[in-house]
């Protein structure tokens, strides 16, 4: 009999594809990577599979306010940064550290467990060929007003 925890065939495939990259693809993208490997997958397998093993803490699930969830092989404690304009990912250095737990704690006296923290912007391909456009155009996204800046 199997235990619960047992990882089937399916679900090491796809944990080892997400593990593979530095994308933090979608469900839909999980689908499309793991289908070369499995081809007879459904994207409800896909779907359910990437639940569990995040349940399990063996990946991380990136959620962004009304946009699809986002799938991450890097458990290790870590930042991102979202460009606003190609929804691209890409992991903070790990050597950049933000200590804020030690001195929210005292500020607030919560016992802080944890935090996340999403920096957006545009990535450098975005910035490089567009810049100047798009961060006008993000910045009446955001409703920033002129004034402010
Ligand atoms: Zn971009
Ligand atoms: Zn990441």
């Amino acid at each position: 009999m199997s235990s619960p925890l047992r990882m089937t065939r399916q679900r090491q495939i796809i944990l080892q594809e997400l593990r593979a990259v530095k994308t933090h693809p979608c469900a839909d993208e999980v689908y499309e990577m793991v289908r070369k490997r499995l081809p007879h997958i459904s994207l409800g397998t896909v779907y359910r599979n990437l639940e569990v093993l995040s349940d399990q803490g063996e990946i991380l699930k990136i959620e962004i306010t009304g946009k699809l969830k986002r799938f991450d092989g890097n458990t290790r404690p870590h930042y991102h940064l979202r460009c606003l304009n190609c929804q691209r990912i890409d992991d903070v250095p790990e050597h950049i550290h933000f200590n804020f737990d030690a001195s929210l704690n005292i500020a607030t006296g919560y016992a802080i467990t944890g935090h996340r923290l999403e920096f957006v912007g545009l990535c450098p391909e975005c910035s490089e060929h567009h810049g100047q456009r798009l961060s006008l155009k993000i910045q009446s996204h955001l409703d920033v007003r002129p004034s402010d800046v």
